[in-house]
């Protein structure tokens, strides 16, 4: 199937670092958010992101304002959707909210269209079983920063058809990505292996067996992690982290991923990580040190 027209439903951190690599590989991008300060800030973001690859003479001023050129924004799916090849949601982690998208992207796309979605965690099966379509239903998860990051991991629902997915791996190859293929099982395999990692950092902190810095430490210079568990989980965002680990703990009925209450009590007190300026670290405008929440100091 010969793919052109991809309409991205979500401008938020994820939905405009899909636009961006689709426009910048010569998509037609259809970007469409209910609301339209995100679809001016999504615009904005992908500016200044094509500006950092520029001083890095990754792309040219022209190649820049060529996939801007190729982006058109919507507030209405229906008008959004209705010429698309591929749609690929990645509008909020909510499960209610993604099959409410899902039946309105199946009424309004091309009956040909393959439907994905950029889920961390919710069923791809699930979403595909509100559709007149699962056979054309798929997950499409990249990862942040999406222009940056290599890795696409490709969801196979339960009535995924082969030459689906392989279109979809293709797809990806174009973009300059690394796809894996696993099937569709709660967390999938990026999460179902990293969200208890976190956990366990959170009990580790919670059972007072190590501060914050030890643990972040012990796990960057002993393995050689770009980042710290608690640090990671502040920069995917608390609130997402407890949501994931509930799909996880719902999913397979297994105690072992049932969350820490230190990460509920967390979310509960509105510490969600960087996007809410306080998690395991605070966050200020401007300031790259990390700095330990006073809650964390000895
Ligand atoms: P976000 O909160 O930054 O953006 C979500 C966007 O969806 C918002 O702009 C919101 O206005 C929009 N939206 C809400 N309802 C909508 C609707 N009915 N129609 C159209 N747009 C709607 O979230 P995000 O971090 O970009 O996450 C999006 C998806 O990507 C989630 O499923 C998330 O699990 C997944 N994901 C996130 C990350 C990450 O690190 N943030 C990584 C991989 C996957």
């Amino acid at each position: 199937m010969h793919i052109k027209n991809v309409s991205v439903i979500g401008a938020g951190t994820m939905g405009n670092g899909i636009a961006h690599v689709f426009a910048q590989n010569g998509f037609l991008v259809n970007l469409v958010d209910v609301q339209p300060s995100q679809l001016e800030k999504a615009l904005q973001t992908i500016s200044k992101n094509f500006d950092r690859q520029i001083s890095k003479g990754a792309v040219t001023e022209e190649q820049k304002q060529q996939a801007l050129n190729n982006i058109t924004t919507f507030t209405d799916i229906g008008e959004g959707v209705k010429n698309a090849q591929l749609v690929i949601e990645a509008a909020t982690e909510n499960e209610a909210l993604k099959l409410k998208i899902f039946k309105q992207i199946d009424e309004a796309a091309p009956a040909g269209a393959i439907l994905a979605s950029n889920t961390s965690s919710i069923s791809i099966t699930k979403m595909a079983a509100v559709t007149t379509r699962p056979q054309q239903v798929i997950g499409m998860h990249f990862m942040n920063p999406v222009p940056v990051m290599k890795l696409v991991e490709i969801i196979n629902g339960y009535a995924t058809r082969k030459e689906v997915s392989e279109t979809i791996v293709a797809l990806s190859k174009q973009l300059g990505k690394v796809p894996c293929t696993v099937n569709d099982y709660p967390g999938f395999i990026a999460n179902k292996i990293l969200m208890p990692m976190i956990n366990e950092a959170i009990y580790s902190l919670y059972e007072g067996i190590a501060g914050v810095e030890e643990i972040d430490t012990i796990m960057k210079l002993g393995m050689a992690h770009p980042m710290g568990p608690l640090q990671l989980a502040d920069f995917i965002g608390l609130d997402v982290c407890l949501s994931i680990l509930r799909v996880l703990h719902d999913g397979f009925g297994n105690p072992k991923y049932a969350p820490c209450p230190l990460l509920v009590n967390m979310v509960t007190a509105g510490k969600l990580g960087v996007k809410s300026g306080e998690g395991f670290y605070v966050y200020t405008a401007g300031n790259k040190e990390l700095v330990l929440s006073e809650r964390f100091r000895k």
